[in-house]
């Protein structure tokens, strides 16, 4: 069978990389390979790959920074690696301006040019790891803000019939960390541009308790954009692990989203259980206080862990395989189960 596919693969114009160690571009830093890996550079090389996709392997990955998945074994069949590359002004007034970013740049460095350029609207997303064309996927979101409020559309070619096809805001049917395009059936379009619309005279959002409570101490009371990009960033690092010394994929866990009346049950049992109004009727509740209570917080196993200052964030601290922290994980969210009959879903995906 593979020699077969290297056969039809050595008539094509183009090759792939086969046995690739895809390791350094994932966080979690867990070895990886990709049975065969291609860099997408531009619609071109999705438009030219589609038209031979009779002569691949049939399985097709695709992979930006890594730092949302957790490998558990290696990628069968190919995988490709997001590359597209630059930032284009759309349209520029007084009032805002709309920009047309390639899905291979780095999303913290975007963040970095708009608040140096002065276009606010994703400070309060800033070192937040991965691609730009990775931010639609779950509505990255942090410190109050989602990536979806400043998303104008999303352009994809559909790797089924290599159609470019563009996605509204209203398509992408965003949610909290999900869109349309977590979903199986819209696996299959690749992300190639993301274009958002920022706004020239920003109006900050220091909502979210923990950065006004930091903006307080440091005696600032009208924040800059540039203000709550540092202070977001301090907060980051004092928190999560920086996947250059400590393997991670931020958040394993998504929080969980429980009716007023389950809560109050809840409440009867758990009186001291912290939670957040997001509707009338929908209460959220940190997952962070769920694992920490179940006594996880901190705890290793071999390089598998729970970060002791985040118990949202598993770990690698050096030599853990990707089944040894999906063990852990699945070890973790059936004791909050057992304990509060609540579920964690995964914001991670597991491979
Ligand atoms: C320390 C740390 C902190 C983090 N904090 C946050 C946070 O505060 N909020 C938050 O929302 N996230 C956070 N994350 C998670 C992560 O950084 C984001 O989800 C990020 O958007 C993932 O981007 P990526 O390019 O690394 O995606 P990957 O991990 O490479 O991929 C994630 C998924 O998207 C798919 N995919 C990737 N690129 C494309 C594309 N161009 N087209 C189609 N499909 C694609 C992949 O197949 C995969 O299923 C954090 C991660 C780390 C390591």
């Amino acid at each position: 069978m593979i020699i077969r596919i290297c056969q039809k693969i050595f008539c094509m114009p183009f090759s792939l990389l086969p046995n690739y160690d895809i390791t350094p571009f994932t966080t979690f830093g867990v070895p990886t390979y990709a049975e065969y890996a291609f860099p997408i550079a531009s619609e071109t090389d999705l438009h030219t790959l589609v038209s031979h996709a009779h002569d691949m392997p049939p399985e097709w990955f695709i992979l930006g920074g890594g730092s949302n998945i957790l490998f558990s074994r290696p990628i069968r069949g190919l995988t490709l690696l997001v590359d597209i590359r630059g930032i284009e002004h759309l349209h520029e007034d007084t009032r805002e301006v709309v920009l047309r970013v390639g899905a291979g740049e780095s999303w913290d460095p975007f963040v970095s040019y708009c608040v140096t350029n002065g276009y606010g609207g994703v400070e309060n997303l800033s070192l937040i790891y991965g691609s730009v064309g990775a931010t639609p996927i779950q509505n990255i979101g942090a410190y109050g803000t989602e990536v979806s409020e400043v998303i104008e559309y999303v352009e994809t070619v559909d790797l089924q019939t290599g159609e470019d096809v563009t996605f509204s805001r209203e398509d992408c049917r965003f949610g909290y960390r999900t869109s349309i395009f977590k979903s199986p059936a819209y696996r299959r379009y690749f992300i190639t541009h993301v274009v958002y619309r920022l706004s020239k005279n920003p109006q900050v959002n220091t909502s979210y308790r923990s950065l006004q409570t930091a903006l307080a101490t440091k005696d600032i009371s009208s924040p800059t954009i540039a203000d709550v990009r540092r202070t977001v960033i301090e907060l980051r690092q004092s928190k999560l692990p920086d996947p250059a010394q400590v393997g991670n994929a931020g958040s394993f866990f998504q929080n969980v989203h429980v009716s007023q009346a389950f809560f109050a049950e809840l409440q009867k049992t758990f009186p001291d259980i912290p939670s957040f109004s997001i509707t009338r009727d929908i209460i959220k509740v940190p997952a962070a206080w769920l694992i920490e209570y179940c006594g996880w917080k901190g705890y290793r196993e071999g390089d598998a862990g729970v970060w002791p200052y985040q118990p949202l964030v598993m770990v690698n601290y050096g030599k853990a395989g990707g089944q040894d922290i999906l063990d852990l994980s699945e070890r973790v969210r059936t004791s909050v189960w057992n304990t509060f009959g609540l579920w964690l879903e995964r914001e991670v995906t597991v491979y």
